[in-house]
Order: C-alpha cells, then structure tokens, then sequence
C-alpha cells in the first residue's frame, strides 16, 4: 500500500480513532464549513429539534467521518454508521431506518454508492420521516406505511456530482471539504504530535506538512512514520532533517509525491518528451493497470499542476520538469 494513499486500513482506522477532533473547535481548518455547520447545529438546539440533513462532499481523508462524529456528539445523539455500498437493497435500509431512535444521527458513507431501490427508499425517509415496507411480490404486494422518528442523515461523497439531483436537494445543508492548507495541516500535525507525546520544532512540522498532500490522514500517517524514525535512531527531538530522512525513506518527496507518480512523471517527460501521449500507453510504461494511473496518480498530480490532460492525451506541465530536475523543452506543448 501506498504510504500516501488517502484510504485507511482497519488498523490505521484505530489509531484514527484516537487523534479524531471530538468537537468543532478542535476541528482544524474548513473554516467556512465550520461555522456554516455551528450555525445549523445551534439553531437546530435552540429549536429543540433534530439538525436538517448534511451533506458533506470532498476527497477521502479531509474529515468527514470526524464531522459526522462531531455533528452526533454536538447534538448529544448516538450515530450509526453505515455505507452506500453496505446497503445493497431497499431492505437494508428499512432495517436501519426503522431501528433508528429519535434524533439520532446516521451517517451513510460514499452515499454516492448505495443502490437505486435503496436511495429512492431513503427520498421518502428523509422528507417525510417514512417508509413504506413492501411485503409480497407481484399483484399481492402491498406496501405497509412505517413512521420513523426524526433523524439527522448525513451524507458523504468523494463526488457530489455523482449524486441524483433529488437526493442532493433533500440535504438542508451541503459543505465541500477542501484540501487543508500547509499552516492547518501543520496545526492538525502539532495536535496529533501532542498526543502522541512527540517533540518535533517547527521545521519539522512544516517539512511533514509540505509532504502531505492537503490530507490530514497522510499528514497522521506521515508523522507516523516519522516516530518509527526517531524511536528507531533514538532521537528526543525531531527535526526537519529526521523529517525528511525518514519520509525519503519511504519515497515520499518534498512535494509529497511517491514512486508512482514519479515514474508517471518519469515516463511522460523522458520516454514521450513530454506528450501527448495516450493513458493506456503511459500505464504500459510504467507497468501499471490504466486505473491505477488514472484514479491513484493522475488527480494529484494534475491538482498540482504538474500533469495535464488534453483531447489528445496526457501532458507533461512545465512543473513537472521542474521538479525532476530537468529543463523545459522548447517544443514542450505548454
Ligand atoms: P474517508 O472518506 O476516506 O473515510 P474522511 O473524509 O471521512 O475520509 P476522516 O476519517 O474523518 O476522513 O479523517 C481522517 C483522519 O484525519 C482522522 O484521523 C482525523 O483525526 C484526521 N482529521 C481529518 N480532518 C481533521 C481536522 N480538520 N482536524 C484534525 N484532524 C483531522
């Protein structure tokens, strides 16, 4: 697995559990979301309601189990956690729904995901706070009414855009996670490192930051790995130099770039002289299955501005010479 994959695994979801923000204060960076989300909560409190629906959007590992986590905690409500996939028929859904308890929080991850019977069930849930059980098949089937207690739904997506227009206009609020910039992923780095009882000084911070991709999951996972480091070469305090020893180490570079997408880089500017060249081509080239290239490397490096993709294929950007040390060829197609 990729050191800087934005996924977790079971046993990274553990150790998540214990640097997770409990409450909106301690929640770093988004701040937009934040107090558009404060607001809502509060004036859900002062009603004495349960909160509208949520819908949070943005990549994996920008905080958005954390905040369904504080929306639950904020309004003093239990939360049940669930998934599109994880909700494969309409009965699935029933299940959860109708053993819901009033004012409890259920967050559906990559609701984007869930299936079609599933997701027009949860239409009328949401609206009306009920469903309708189908019990029988074919011309004996009836649909028996059930009433749900109020509930807060709050949805995840990596891609709102992905979500039918009906289920994304019964959201009473929509928050997009962005990428977190250096100076929040150096906040969320300081909060972790004070909880996981390292002593780092500021360079260090700003180096393991540099290298996280706008993710706090890389940036925990990173400053992981930079204690491995220090226990193994027994050092007190860590500095930039251990920071970056330890994360070259891993073949995580000073832009947070690992080995694939080194060698998509690689490959785009000294073996296509910078394209266009073909994504199946590309992934030949660095012995890799098209997806990978297109799903694990390709959005960041093009978020960085460092590759481009054209009607004609891929692209290499001026930066991406740059970076590997190289100059920008005269003929280069931007
Ligand atoms: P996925 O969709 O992949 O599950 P996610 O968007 O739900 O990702 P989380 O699981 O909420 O991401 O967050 C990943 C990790 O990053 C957690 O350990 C959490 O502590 C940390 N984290 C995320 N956002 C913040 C934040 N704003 N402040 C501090 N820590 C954060």
């Amino acid at each position: 697995d990729r050191v800087i994959s934005a996924g977790a695994d079971t046993e990274e979801r553990e150790i998540e559990a214990a640097l997770r923000p409990r409450n909106l204060h301690d929640f770093v960076g988004q701040r937009r979301v934040r107090d558009q989300l404060s607001l809502v909560l509060e004036a859900a409190r002062l009603r004495g309601r349960s909160a509208d629906h949520v819908l949070l959007s943005g990549p994996p590992g920008l905080g958005k189990t954390t905040l369904s986590m504080i929306i639950a905690a904020e309004m003093n409500a239990p939360l049940r956690i669930s998934s599109g996939p994880a909700i494969q028929h309409a009965g699935d859904l029933a299940a959860i729904l109708s053993s819901l308890t009033e004012g409890e929080v259920l967050f559906l991850d990559e609701i984007h995901r869930m299936s079609r019977p599933a997701e027009e069930m949860l239409y009328m849930a949401m609206e009306d706070f009920r469903v309708d059980i189908v019990v029988g098949k074919g011309a004996g089937a009836t649909a028996i009414p059930l009433e749900l207690p109020p509930f807060t739904l709050v949805g995840a997506t990596t891609r709102a855009g992905l979500l039918p227009g009906p289920l994304r206009d019964r959201f009473g609020f929509t928050g997009h996670l962005e990428f977190y910039g250096s100076d929040e992923l150096e906040l969320v780095l300081r909060r972790s490192a004070a909880m996981l009882d390292m002593q780092l000084n500021s360079a260090a911070f700003s180096e393991i930051a540099s290298r996280s991709r706008g993710t706090p999951r890389i940036a925990n996972r990173l400053l992981r790995r930079v204690r491995d480091w220090a226990l193994v070469k027994g050092l007190e305090q860590v500095d930039a130099r251990a920071s970056s020893n330890a994360l070259d180490m891993y073949e995580v570079d000073s832009r947070g770039l690992d080995r694939l997408d080194r060698g998509v880089l690689e490959a785009l500017c000294l073996k296509f002289g910078g394209g266009p060249v073909g994504l199946s081509t590309l992934a030949i080239a660095v012995g890799e299955e098209t997806e990978t290239v297109e799903e694990v490397a390709e959005p960041y490096l093009v978020r960085e501005g460092l590759l481009g993709r054209t009607p004609r294929g891929r692209i290499a950007m001026p930066a991406a010479w740059k970076h590997l040390g190289l100059s920008v060829p005269k003929d280069s197609p931007v």
